[in-house]
């Protein structure tokens, strides 16, 4: 069904649901069993033996257990794997176990325990890095020094853009140059394979927290990592060994808002484009972080991405005092932490997401973060404008 000229729309209709028809399905079904019946003990050892350590599918007609593999979820990772032109993808219980499984693949299981990390970073990613509780040891960097900060024992680069929650942009092509062979994860969150595909930059993984702008809609938690065949079966292996999977009804969920993910991208990116110009011309509103209104953004933006997303942040001109009373003043916009669901929300990094992060890299205090969501923007506007004033 998918080809090379089908457009990522369609892919994103389409993507994972080959065989559905060849079973007299239309909607994608939901596997919910834990453990599945063996042909015999040889097979059943031998199918084991290939999931634990990383194998695509079973090999012998059962899955064994649902730890191992799930269809339901082999079927989203196949959808997302096309819509970052990749080869694979991985799914896990969260953004988070999706870091993790790549930190414990790339670095503590090779003994490559460094990590070079291109800040800033969403602000759980950073703290995990700097508790070193995976056994890693991080060095915080610009981008132009990626290349000084890797060691004989870098076992990743780490980057994510546009980035959080200041929506800078990094040159995925340059950090990967800099980075002279070492695999390099970018955080793919924010912009979506609908706006970028790190992979196609020379990126090694694509990570998402799917909680965001996948699943869409505020309602399932999970992680994916796009990547190639050979990198999967480092990640498969570790999700099998540690048990960070994906549960088969929060896969469902996430293959289910793919379909719709190019249209509310879209839809939202237009929205925020608005949003961010009118924020521009409020004397509230000292300063507008958004890469679609920043001509420093521009040359990496028309490089790498077909859209510049739909967060936006502002830095208050009243500071702190000014950023509370519009966390709690709008209405239609709710103050809540998360984004990319189809209604709008505000929050406060330095005082939440990027709290555990250490002060020097924490953004400051008079920052206030924006995800649109699929609201006209007219009503969004008159919302902020009544909080302002
Ligand atoms: C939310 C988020 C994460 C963590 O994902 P969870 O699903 O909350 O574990 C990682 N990176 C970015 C950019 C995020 O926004």
């Amino acid at each position: 069904m998918q080809s090379e000229s089908h457009t990522i729309e369609t892919q994103a209709v389409h993507a994972g649901r080959e065989e559905l028809a060849d079973w007299g399905v239309h909607a994608l079904p939901i596997d919910l069993s834990t453990t599945n019946p063996l042909p015999d003990i040889e097979a059943g050892g031998h199918s084991y033996e290939t999931m634990a350590t990383g194998g695509r599918q079973p090999a012998e007609g059962s899955a064994v257990y649902a730890r191992l593999w799930n269809p339901t979820v082999a079927r989203f990772e196949s959808g997302l794997a096309t819509l970052e032109n990749a080869e694979a993808a991985v799914a896990f219980a969260s953004g988070m176990a999706s870091v993790s499984a790549a930190l414990l693949a790339m670095c503590t299981g090779q003994n490559k325990p460094h990590v070079v990390a291109v800040r800033p970073l969403y602000g759980g990613t950073d703290h995990l890095l700097n508790t070193g509780m995976l056994g890693t040891e991080a060095t915080y960097c610009a981008v132009d020094e990626v290349s000084s900060a890797i060691r004989e024992d870098t076992g990743l680069v780490i980057l994510e853009t546009p980035a959080n929650p200041t929506l800078e942009l990094v040159s995925i092509a340059e950090v990967v140059e800099q980075a002279g062979g070492v695999p390099v994860l970018v955080d793919n969150t924010f912009a979506t394979p609908v706006l970028q595909q790190p992979l196609d930059h020379g990126a090694t993984m694509s990570l998402h927290s799917a909680t965001k702008y996948i699943g869409g809609h505020g309602d399932v938690v999970g992680g994916v990592i796009a990547c190639s065949e050979e990198t999967a079966v480092q990640l498969r292996q570790v999700r099998a060994v540690t048990g960070g999977i994906l549960h088969p009804m929060g896969a469902y969920l996430l293959h289910r808002g793919l379909a719709t993910l190019p249209m509310r991208v879209h839809r939202a990116q237009q929205t925020a484009q608005q949003v961010a110009d009118w924020l521009g011309t409020h004397d509230a509103i000292d300063q507008v972080f958004y890469p679609g209104s920043d001509s420093e953004s521009a040359g990496v933006l028309a490089g790498q991405m077909r859209g510049p997303g739909a967060m936006v942040a502002v830095r208050m001109s009243g500071g702190y005092s000014a950023a509370e009373k519009l966390t709690s003043g709008v209405r239609l916009f709710t103050h809540a932490v998360s984004l990319g669901g189809v209604d709008s929300l505000i929050q406060h990094p330095a005082a939440l997401t990027h709290r555990p992060v250490t002060p020097e890299a924490r953004p400051s205090a008079d920052v206030v973060r924006l995800s649109i969501g699929l609201e006209a923007p007219e009503d969004l506007i008159a919302d902020l404008d009544r909080a302002l004033s």
